[in-house]
């Protein structure tokens, strides 16, 4: 598995250009894709949501919002019609999206809620996960022509949402894990994720190597790395190792390019992954 970001000079790049999204380097591969994962630059909102806030519920102006995701769309070349975002509650349901749902979370209300991962085989819908932390997993199946993007959280990481939307894949469209990539996007990574010992103890409990990818340090604190956690169980069902590509850029070490809820207090905006299937 690799670590495909050159980090510190994908870093550089984003603070001197100040653009509004990064691309994930191994999907760049796939000229079919639209996807990347959304920065706090080139927005419109102001203060802790500065400035390219995606979330609704936050205590940003609607207005902002809308049109954080107009500027988003115009970037991509995407109507916000052909956005559906997800409906995240640190859950472990996916929705198998189509066009029935185009446009909904982002310009018209939902017909869905506790959707934490989207799928979809069809084209020209730009499915959208939010995050300020949590790690933005991308599913593409070049074979089946089929994509998906899962929210997984330190509480969907113990749900194991990285598997189940590989399961969904198999099951919906018939997809052999052997043929699907999945890339890492940008999250909070061991440096910063910081918890007690009851929670690295319920990781221990429901993962056999937990014990492998969570550290003890000072003061009684643990820290995790979910990105192993979820690279060990995707493996374990059929994922090849040469189509996982990890992410080393820190969320909360890079509050000031990306949206970081420990790096804010709970305070901030949303940012978001992306990905779609040009038709
Ligand atoms: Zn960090």
């Amino acid at each position: 598995m690799l670590d495909a970001l050159p980090y510190d000079q994908v870093i550089l790049d984003i603070k001197r250009k100040g653009e509004s999204y990064i691309n994930i380097p191994p999907l760049s591969v796939f000229p079919e894709l639209v996807h990347g994962f959304t920065t706090r630059f080139g927005g419109v909102s102001k203060n802790e949501y500065a400035t390219l806030n995606l979330n609704y519920n936050k205590n940003d102006d609607p207005a902002n919002v809308r049109n954080n995701f107009e500027i988003l769309g115009k970037k991509l070349g995407v109507e916000p019609d052909n956005m559906v975002l997800s409906h995240q509650v640190h859950g472990k349901d996916i929705l198998y999206v189509t066009k029935s749902h185009a446009g909904m979370g982002v310009i018209r209300e939902r017909s869905y809620s506790n959707i934490d991962a989207l799928v979809t085989d069809e084209p020209d819908l730009l499915l959208i996960t939010h995050y300020a932390d949590c790690v933005p997993l991308y599913f593409y199946d070049p074979v089946k022509q089929v994509i998906a993007l899962a929210h997984s959280g330190w509480k969907g990481t113990l749900l194991n949402i990285g598997v189940e939307t590989l399961k969904k894949l198999e099951s919906l469209f018939g997809c052999n894990p052997s043929d699907i990539h999945v890339a890492f996007g940008p999250h909070i990574q061991p440096c910063c994720f910081e918890v007690d010992y009851d929670v690295a103890e319920i990781f221990h409990k429901t993962f056999t190597c937990a014990k492998s990818f969570t550290f003890m340090k000072e003061n009684n604190k643990w820290h995790i790395d979910l990105k192993r956690i979820i690279m060990y169980n995707l493996l374990k069902n059929g994922i090849l190792e040469i189509n996982v590509y990890g992410c080393q850029i820190c969320t909360k070490c890079n509050k000031d390019i990306f949206f970081s809820h420990r790096g804010s207090n709970g305070i901030t905006g949303t940012g978001a992954a992306f990905l779609m299937i040009r038709g």
